[in-house]
């Protein structure tokens, strides 16, 4: 069993964004988001905290998609307009490979963002600290108590 400091406080929003884009902890910023590529670490190696019920989904390469393709969007209509005559053989090579690196590139830091964002939020089970939740718990039987 690993024993673990004191929980550090909690940080804003933002910071815990950051931190996830980072690919650190939201909740620290010490202790490594990712074990793998894609694969997000059972609970942070620092401060212990669980990152194993985080649910991304899809929403990581949903944003990735819009900002890929709104860069590339951008980058093809600038080049035809300022470069006329470009070969389609380089059109051809160039963008499909500046895709597949900008998605590669940017897949783990924004899976890693959007995890912060649900730490942020308490969203699937990144709720209050557990130690908060049982204070709130055995205050709220006490009073069910006095009530009966
Ligand atoms: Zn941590």
């Amino acid at each position: 069993m690993r024993v673990y400091g004191a929980a550090p406080a909690a940080p804003d929003g933002l910071a815990a964004v950051r931190r996830g884009f980072t690919c650190r902890c939201p909740r620290c910023g010490g202790g490594r988001l990712f074990g793998r590529f894609l694969k997000v670490e059972h609970a942070c190696s620092a401060c212990g905290q669980e990152f194993h019920h985080h649910r991304a989904d899809d929403f990581p390469p949903y944003i990735v998609m819009f900002i890929v393709g709104h860069l590339l969007g951008y980058g093809i209509y600038v080049t035809e307009m300022k470069l006329e005559g470009l070969p389609l053989a380089v059109h051809a090579l160039l963008w499909p490979s500046l895709a597949i690196v900008l998605c590669l590139a940017l897949l783990q830091p924004v899976k890693g963002a959007v995890v912060g964002l649900q730490y942020a939020l308490g969203m699937h089970g990144f709720g209050r600290p557990p130690a908060d939740a049982a204070v709130q718990s055995r205050a709220g039987d006490e009073g069910e108590r006095r009530a009966r």
